[in-house]
This record gives C-alpha cells, structure tokens and sequence, in this order.
C-alpha cells in the first residue's frame, strides 16, 4: 500500500504507543482519585500537558484536552458564544474552514447568533481586510482555520490576529493541520484559541487539545466534573492523552527536518504529475502552503473515480469531490476558490507523511496519467473538448 492521505489521518508512531501502553493496561487509575496509585495517571496527564504546551510555547495551564480536533473547534466557537453572548452575538469565519468550525457557527446560527462568512481568493486566501470590514460593534469572535486541510493554503493568522486584538475580539484559528508542520509560538501569535488534534501528528484518534489562553473564558460543552479546570468533563483519555503528550514531543524533535524532506517529495510529485498529465491545475496557494499537501483539478473526469482506481492500485488519495464527503456535491473550498463545479468535482488531493518514500511518488506517476487517460476516454466532456481544441 502507498498511503497520501495524511491530511486524512496518520499511522500511531510506534514510540507514541509504547509511551501508550502502561495506560491501557497497568496504570489504569483514575487521575482524579486520591491514592499514590491514581496519583502516577495524573502526573501522566501532566506530563503530556507539559508536551503539549512545550511544542507551542504555551503555559501548560492553557492547554485543554478534549475529545478531538472537532470538539476542541466546537468548545472555542460555542463554549466562546455561549460565555459572551450578553457582549454581542455576531461571528466572523471563512468559507474554507473544515466542517467542525462551519456546522458550529450554522449551530450558533439557528440557536440566533449572526454569522459573516467571509469569501477567499482563487488560492483560498482570507485577507485581513475582509475581516476589519466584516467587524461591527457586537463582532465577539472571529474563527479563521491556520492551515487548510484541502488544499494546504496558510492563512495570515498574524494579521488576523492583530486586528482581532486592535478590536478586543476573541480569535480562535483551527490549527490542526499546522501543528507539527509550522512552529507555533502563541507567546508571539496573538491568538486566544487553537484547535489541534492528535492523530493528525503520528498519535491516536479521538484526543485533540484546545489552546485556550490564560483570561480566555469557555463554557463547556460537556458539564459534569471538574476535570480540566471544570471546561472539559468526563474522567480523561489517559492514554491517549499521554499518545498527544509524546506526538507533541516527538513533532517538535523531526519537525524541521521531516518538512523539508517531505514538501521536497511533494514538490517532485507535483512537478513530475504535472508535466505528464495535460488540463491539470495544481489548487491553493503555490508557496503560502503546508509542505505535505499537494491538491488538484484533473478536468473532464471526476475525483472519485480517479481515487477507486487509485486504489485498485493500492494507492490512497483523497478528494474534495462526491462520495468522500457523503455528498453530491464538490468540495465547498474549492467552489469558494471560484471553481466552477465542473472543475471542482476532478479534485484529488495527495497528503504525504513521515514515510513516504520517492520510489512511492515514482510509483504515482507511473500509474495515474493512465488512469486519467482511461477515464476521459470514457467521458464526453473530455471528447468534446478534445475535439474543440482540434478546430
Ligand atoms: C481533521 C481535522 C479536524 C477534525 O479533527 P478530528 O480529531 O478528526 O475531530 C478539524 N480541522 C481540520 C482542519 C482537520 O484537518
């Protein structure tokens, strides 16, 4: 098997199992029991946040541990909305943003909050003047993700930030792409909140962490114990807490150079693609983007079936378009982009990690420009246009 789909996921790194292990089977105390026996689960779970906060520069007080990346986007949009709602009840978000974040603001929509969605350019940038227009006096949190999980582009965070900061308005950034691959210093990024998740860095599914900075108040979204400073109930994922902890750690030591080998693979895959496939648009923004992420537009032929036949080859990708979504319709990022359906729905998106090889991408390239010769044979889009650039 050749796995590109890191964006999607990423294989549990053998060493963040191991730290894993003596908490799915000796060490099983509850962190919150009195006991010297329950007292060595908390100091794990402290440990961890320690992790955590180390690779981002962050009091470890700051960081919340949750059920995953889309719970940590929901308790700083809702827990955020909730908590300050007699302040004013308008919100700011993008169109690009990952579901968790566009869904909760549609939640907070129907629960009588106003939400501006704002537009992106053809790379699926934001500009921080969009957001300084769309401000008004009951503007109470602006959600702008760091970077994008379909086609890689990196927001100005920075920018956005400081303005958020010049108005007194919260902001929160879906950063869970970025974490592992772009140092984070919330010391320096003015940011109030950050969504990150652990089994998109090398550690287990369902733990994510909240960023939430010291003097930022939440409500919670699950209420019950005292658990991670009453904003989180429920007794912890200690396991997979301590898996984030060491993910962290182990992002933070292979970070510089697991990035530059794996964009240099992705730019030698883009580039050799490129050249062997004709109509073929390389989507986001072509330098302000994660190093992992290569996404485009095949025309005349469909994503979906580009990825089944990909996979007949033991070769998996993803797509913005179809059936990956649950849905008949085209990734809602790319139609932000200005891409027209048609184009939209030829999406593939390759996202490679820690072990990916060039033999891999040799690989790829081998065997996709036949498949997309295939499938437009097949397809009349292809043979009309064809035949029009004959003429
Ligand atoms: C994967 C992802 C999430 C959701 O994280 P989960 O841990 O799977 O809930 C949120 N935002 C972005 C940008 C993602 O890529």
């Amino acid at each position: 098997m050749i796995y590109l789909d890191h964006a999607a996921t990423t294989k549990t790194d053998p060493e963040v199992l191991a730290a894993m292990m003596p908490y799915l089977t000796q060490e099983f105390g509850n962190p919150s029991s009195v006991y010297q026996f329950a007292g060595r689960s908390r100091a794990a779970l402290e440990n961890a946040r320690e992790q955590v906060a180390a690779l981002i520069n962050a009091d470890p007080r700051e960081i919340v541990f949750t059920g995953g990346g889309s719970e940590a986007d929901n308790l700083a949009i809702k827990g955020y909305a909730w908590a300050h709602q007699d302040k004013g009840r308008h919100i700011i978000t993008s169109a690009i943003e990952h579901h968790a974040v566009l869904h909760a603001c549609e939640r907070l929509e129907k629960m009588g909050f106003e939400v501006t969605t704002l537009c992106v350019d053809q790379y699926g940038l934001v500009h921080p003047e969009q957001v300084a227009e769309a401000m008004r006096d009951d503007t109470i949190l602006v959600t702008i993700m760091h970077g994008n999980n379909e086609v890689g582009t990196i927001q100005p965070v920075a920018e956005i930030g400081a303005l958020c900061r010049e108005r007194k308005v919260a902001f929160h950034s879906d950063a869970v792409q970025t974490l592992g691959k772009l140092p984070i210093n919330v010391k320096q990024l003015p940011v109030d909140m950050l969504a990150f998740s652990a089994h998109k860095i090398y550690g287990p599914k369902g733990v994510g962490v909240l960023y939430l900075r010291k003097g930022v108040r939440v409500w919670p979204l699950i209420d019950g114990g005292a658990q991670e400073r009453q904003v989180r109930a429920g007794t912890e994922n200690v396991a997979g807490i301590v898996g984030m902890g060491k993910a962290c750690e182990l992002a933070g030591q292979r970070m510089t150079e697991d990035n530059a080998r794996i964009a240099e693979l992705r730019d030698y895959l883009r580039d050799r693609l490129m050249a062997e496939i004709p109509y073929m648009l390389y989507t986001g923004h072509p330098e302000q983007r994660l190093p992992n992420i290569a996404s485009f537009c095949i025309r005349y032929i469909e994503g979906e079936s580009i990825l089944l036949m990909l996979d007949a080859e033991g070769i998996c990708a993803s797509s913005g378009s179809a059936c990956t979504s649950g849905s008949l319709d085209p990734s809602h990022c790319l139609l932000a982009m200005g891409l027209p359906h048609a184009i939209a729905h030829g999406s593939l998106r390759v996202s490679l990690g820690r072990e990916n090889t060039r033999e891999e991408c040799d690989r790829v390239v081998e065997v996709l420009p036949p498949i997309v010769q295939r499938l437009r044979e097949m397809s009349p889009l292809y043979g009309d246009a064809a035949r029009q650039s004959e003429t």
